[in-house]
């Protein structure tokens, strides 16, 4: 088993009921767990104040998947969430992002991981150091000397 860490985000309709449902998704996948869960964050939305907050969400999870696998079926869940409550396009009301596949570096054309913008972006950083306040890029680096260096004022814990 691999320890995955996920962020996932919602700012459509009733976005807990999303995350929790997309908790559960994972958590029914072939050889995973879902074995820790952060708080759930709300962040204002910055730029278009029309825009509803966003609530954000961080979970480790157990995997035999292969990355690629993984990719696949968070996508997957991403369009049975989408389904149920939009006909059309429209904004999602789920994101599924994979923060880190163990330690290991990734450089597919369709998954980078370490997630590319996960230290730059508070809402991502704070609530997976809830759930695992060591946690180490590849390179060694401590996310939370990451975390450090941005403004969280604005990453509200529910
Ligand atoms: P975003 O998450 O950037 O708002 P999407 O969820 O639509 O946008 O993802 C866009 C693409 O990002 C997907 O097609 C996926 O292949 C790619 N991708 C690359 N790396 C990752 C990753 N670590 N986790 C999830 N998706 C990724
Ligand atoms: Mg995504």
């Amino acid at each position: 088993m691999t320890a995955v860490y996920l962020s996932l985000g919602s700012n459509i309709g009733d976005r807990k009921d999303y995350l929790s449902r997309a908790l559960q998704a994972l958590d029914n996948l072939q050889q995973t767990q879902v074995c820790q869960v952060s708080s759930f964050y709300e962040t204002a939305a910055w730029g278009k104040t029309d825009q509803d907050d966003f609530l954000n969400v961080c979970c480790r999870i157990e995997t035999d998947l292969k990355p690629q696998e993984l990719l696949s079926y968070c996508q997957k869940i991403e369009k049975e969430l989408n389904r149920v409550r939009h006909e059309h396009w429209g904004p999602r009301t789920i994101d599924i992002d994979i923060l880190l596949y163990g330690q290991q570096t990734i450089n597919d054309d369709n998954l980078k991981v370490p997630h590319p913008y996960m230290t730059e972006r508070a809402f991502v950083l704070v609530p997976l150091l809830e759930i695992a306040s060591q946690l180490t890029l590849p390179s060694g680096e401590l996310l939370r000397e990451k975390l450090a260096l941005l403004e969280t004022a604005d990453v509200i814990k529910l």
